[in-house]
């Protein structure tokens, strides 16, 4: 049990791994939202712990089940972001299989305890609990920000996400090494994270409870009239900053460990740049932007190791294109062509021969579903995020059906 206190609010809470659970009287989809996996984020811990409370209190009717997950609490409980490793880039494939055969007798600091934790109680709910499952990831940032959106690109993610009227960035995982929702979308299920704000901004504990109030009606486990839904989903929607809300990163200021950085103070998250614009300070250089486009996560404090991303709108038309694309598995094609083989015979990944099959670029892949990873400087592996999707699970839901 950990006590977090909100200074602004001039409140205190006290929390466990499990902030809370909710069982419904009636059949219904298995919900799960984590909060703090970063302990300097407890904003969405507060919105999980109110949220919860005023479903109780209210006796609001409930289908299927709801949990509210802690992240790190060693972390929360000091005000960190983590002890020694960044407990969202321990997700990994093979520290997972580590979690999963118990190879791990020893943690070697506090995060480690943390996620053997966490994937204990996350098993335990999908073992105890029926689908569809939904993950939801709580974040805040270093830099203001409106709220926004991260989702793995695949059909499951992009449908049910384009509920929310805020703006969604596909594809960051391709930058992160082992974040929790790669692993859980790895499991084939509907999983993003949710970023509401800035850390310390009072505004952030009351977009993630409209966030949290809005999947709950999205996913359907409460239903719109029980809530003050128009209300909440205001919140969210003063936000929007176009018709169609889906963005990609497209170019990224990787850190070193010995790098000094200091972006320059007053950029604002998803603030128009142009080429050329000096946006900060690397090793006594400044660095100016490579495009135009948006900025996108600009580094405002001292542990992280991306400077900044940049990212550009996704027109209409190629989010069709590629959704009709991955329909028809125009992927199984590609094999005939050199320099393209199937990394096993699951085809769950491509391997490419950059040399011999540079005609298909990174974008191409990206369009039929694909996320890249570099092996060596001729080699990429492109692996399918639609194969994994557990699509038929979310056959009958509304979402899923509206055309
Ligand atoms: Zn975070």
């Amino acid at each position: 049990m950990v006590t977090l206190q909100n200074s602004t609010l001039e409140k205190s809470i006290k929390v466990e791994r499990v902030i809370g659970a909710l069982k419904g009287t009636t059949p219904g989809p298995t919900t799960i939202f984590v909060g703090g996996i970063h302990g300097n984020e407890p904003a969405g811990v507060f919105a999980l712990h109110n949220v919860l409370e005023n479903l109780k209190k209210k006796d609001i009717p409930v289908k299927g089940n709801i949990y509210a997950i802690a992240g790190n609490l060693w972390a929360l409980e000091h005000g960190r972001r983590f002890q020694k490793e960044d407990l969202n880039r321990l997700w990994s494939r093979d520290k997972v299989q580590n979690l999963r055969n118990g190879a791990i007798q020893h943690p070697k600091n506090q995060d480690v305890k943390e996620q053997i934790d966490i994937y204990i109680t996350c098993k335990e709910i999908l073992d105890n609990n029926n689908g569809p499952f939904y993950f939801f990831d709580l974040h805040t940032t270093s830099s203001e920000t409106m709220p926004f959106i991260t989702v793995n690109d695949n059909l499951l993610n992009r449908k049910f996400t384009s509920q929310y009227p805020i703006p969604i960035v596909l594809g960051i995982e391709e930058y992160l090494e082992g974040p929790l929702l790669s692993y859980v979308n790895e499991l084939g299920y509907v999983a993003f994270g949710f970023e509401g704000g800035q850390h310390d901004d009072i505004s952030s504990i009351e977009n993630h409870m409209a966030f949290v109030y809005l999947s709950l009606v999205f996913a359907g486990c409460i239903i719109k009239e029980d809530i003050d839904f128009d209300h909440q989903f205001g919140i969210l929607a003063k936000y929007a900053i176009s018709t169609n809300s889906f963005f990609e990163i497209f170019d990224h200021f990787k850190l070193k460990s010995n790098d000094t950085f200091s972006m320059h103070p007053g950029f604002i998250n998803f603030q128009t740049i142009r080429k050329g614009q000096e946006l900060a300070v690397y090793n006594n250089t400044e660095i100016s932007a490579p495009h135009n486009g948006r900025i996108f996560m600009p580094l405002y404090q001292h542990q992280g190791s991306d400077g900044f991303f940049i990212i550009r709108s996704i027109p209409l038309f190629f989010l069709k294109l590629s959704a009709l694309l991955r329909r028809i598995h125009l992927d199984q094609f590609l094999t005939y062509f050199p320099g393209v083989n199937w990394q096993t015979k699951k085809k769950q990944a491509l391997v490419v021969n950059r040399k011999l099959a540079f005609f298909f670029t990174k974008d191409f892949f990206h369009l039929l579903g694909y996320r890249s990873k570099e092996i060596d400087k001729n080699h990429l592996i492109m692996k399918n995020r639609e194969t994994v999707t557990r699509k038929k699970d979310y056959k009958d839901t509304l979402w899923w059906k509206k055309k």
